[in-house]
């Protein structure tokens, strides 16, 4: 593109890593005059060694500064190494693709509370982990607790990097005299962006040095507390499980605190990794484990409960439907200066869908009103505007369409063709019921 005027991109596949899920040649847009895609899967075998050696020639290519890049675009955060790589998660599964973007767009500067649950687990494969750090040693912090008190895990973490700046700040103030100007840029440094934390990091390397020549007792607690001045986000992670279920009471505790912190909801409609239980983000007429009979209630509306505090960021995505979108909304919930929650439809191996299309599938789901997109940014209000806004399409795909096309309702459809319908007719009206709210809502006003 004319921004990177003069440069070539590669896409390059680690021949040892690659699970064949097929998911990049099911969204690969290119097809060649024979028919076939730019991305195809080939027998890995004669090309393997030729492969390896191509890795290890990409892996040596110099990677792009995040400050070279507009990371809030597709185009932009897909050219700069992901943090989260090689996990062992199932193949193709739809939780995924999300962590690896948050890596590329924030991953210098994050910490993540990770609920149990699959993320958890392949997430912290120990001795293994998939979260990895750059070249100059930054990445992501991890760490994992309970279905049962996430949310505050990850509060506690805001609460303590808070607490570390205001008394870094407070530590640069009193050795002012000493400081001079570094003291008062670094007290008045713009970290919204990667360039200002950029920035702000070569100014405190600078205060490491002058604080060591420095013989006063406040310069040695500022060294404790140093990392404070740089800009931190916490991202709370966990599947519905967590959210919707078992940590919901801590989740709301969280909702309710305006404190800066992102929730990330990765929603596979069922506690995926204990084998398909389901969970109160299951949708009606679905089968799973405790609903063999298909779920005669309709998915409990997380958004609509957190948007009801009027002071919550809340977004609904589907990466496979509109990565645009999807890129967008984590954006906006990294810049929002309160909670921000963003719920992200993650196909899994218990939807009985062809995990080779999983991306396409989302488009599906999106264009029946089974999930409709939207953004909710309290911030919007002051402007005058409605806070939400529907980034969905009225539906035009028939609900029953989507719904066939998942193992999950079809196994209700073989077994009980009565009770299927029954339940059919009543999804209808959940999806019904949920658009005309959202409608409602993006034409309120402020
Ligand atoms: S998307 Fe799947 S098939 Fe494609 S490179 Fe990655 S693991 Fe391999
Ligand atoms: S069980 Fe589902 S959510 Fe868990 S890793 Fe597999 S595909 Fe992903």
């Amino acid at each position: 593109g004319r921004d990177l005027a003069g440069r070539m991109i590669t896409v390059q596949v680690s021949p040892d890593d690659c699970t064949g899920c097929g998911v990049c040649v099911d969204v690969c847009p290119a097809v060649g005059s024979d028919g076939v895609k730019a991305l195809d899967l080939r027998d890995v075998l004669p090309r393997r060694e030729q492969e390896r050696r191509n890795w290890e020639f990409f892996i040596g290519i110099p990677p792009m500064g995040r400050t070279e890049v507009k990371l809030a675009t597709i185009k932009g955060s897909q050219m700069v190494d992901p943090l989260f790589e090689f996990s062992g998660a199932c193949s193709g599964c739809g939780e995924t693709p999300y962590l690896k973007l948050i890596s590329q767009m924030f991953g210098d500067r994050i910490v993540i509370a990770n609920a149990t649950g699959c993320s958890s687990i392949y997430g912290g494969n120990l001795p293994t982990t998939p979260w990895t750090t750059d070249r100059d040693g930054r990445g992501p912090a991890w760490a994992n607790s309970l279905f049962e008190d996430n949310a505050e895990f990850g509060l506690g973490m805001r609460l303590a990097l808070d607490k570390a700046g205001e008394e870094a700040r407070m530590l640069v103030l009193a050795l002012l005299p000493q400081l001079g100007q570094l003291a008062i840029d670094i007290l008045e440094a713009d970290q919204s962006d990667v360039a200002g934390v950029e920035a702000q990091r070569e100014r405190v390397a600078e205060l490491k040095e002058r604080l060591a020549g420095i013989d006063d007792v406040l310069a040695r607690r500022l060294e404790s507390v140093i990392d404070g001045l740089i800009r931190t986000d916490v991202w709370i992670v966990g599947g519905d499980g967590w959210a919707y279920d078992i940590g919901y009471g801590g989740l709301d505790h969280v909702l309710a605190s305006g404190r800066n912190v992102n929730i990330l909801v990765l929603d596979s409609q069922v506690y995926s990794n204990t084998g398909g239980q389901a969970s109160k983000a299951t949708p009606r007429a679905a089968v799973a484990k405790f609903a063999s009979g298909g779920k005669p209630t309709a998915r409990k509306d997380l958004g609509r409960m957190a948007m009801a505090y009027g002071n919550v960021y809340v977004a609904q995505v589907a990466m496979g439907s509109n990565m645009t979108h999807t890129v967008k909304a984590f954006a906006e919930a990294a810049a929002y200066p309160g909670v921000s929650l963003v719920i992200a439809y993650s196909p899994c191996i218990a939807h009985g869908i062809e995990m080779a299309t999983q991306m396409s599938h989302q488009k599906k789901a999106a264009e029946s009103g089974f999930w409709p997109l939207y953004r909710f940014d309290p911030t919007r209000a002051a402007q005058g505007k409605p806070p939400l806004v529907l980034d969905s399409r009225e539906p035009s795909v028939p609900l029953e369409e989507f719904i066939g096309s998942e193992g999950r309702y079809k196994m209700l459809t073989r077994a009980n063709p009565e009770g299927a319908e029954e339940l059919l007719e009543l999804a209808k009206e959940d999806a019904k019921d949920r658009w005309r709210f959202l409608e409602e809502m993006a034409g309120a006003g402020a």
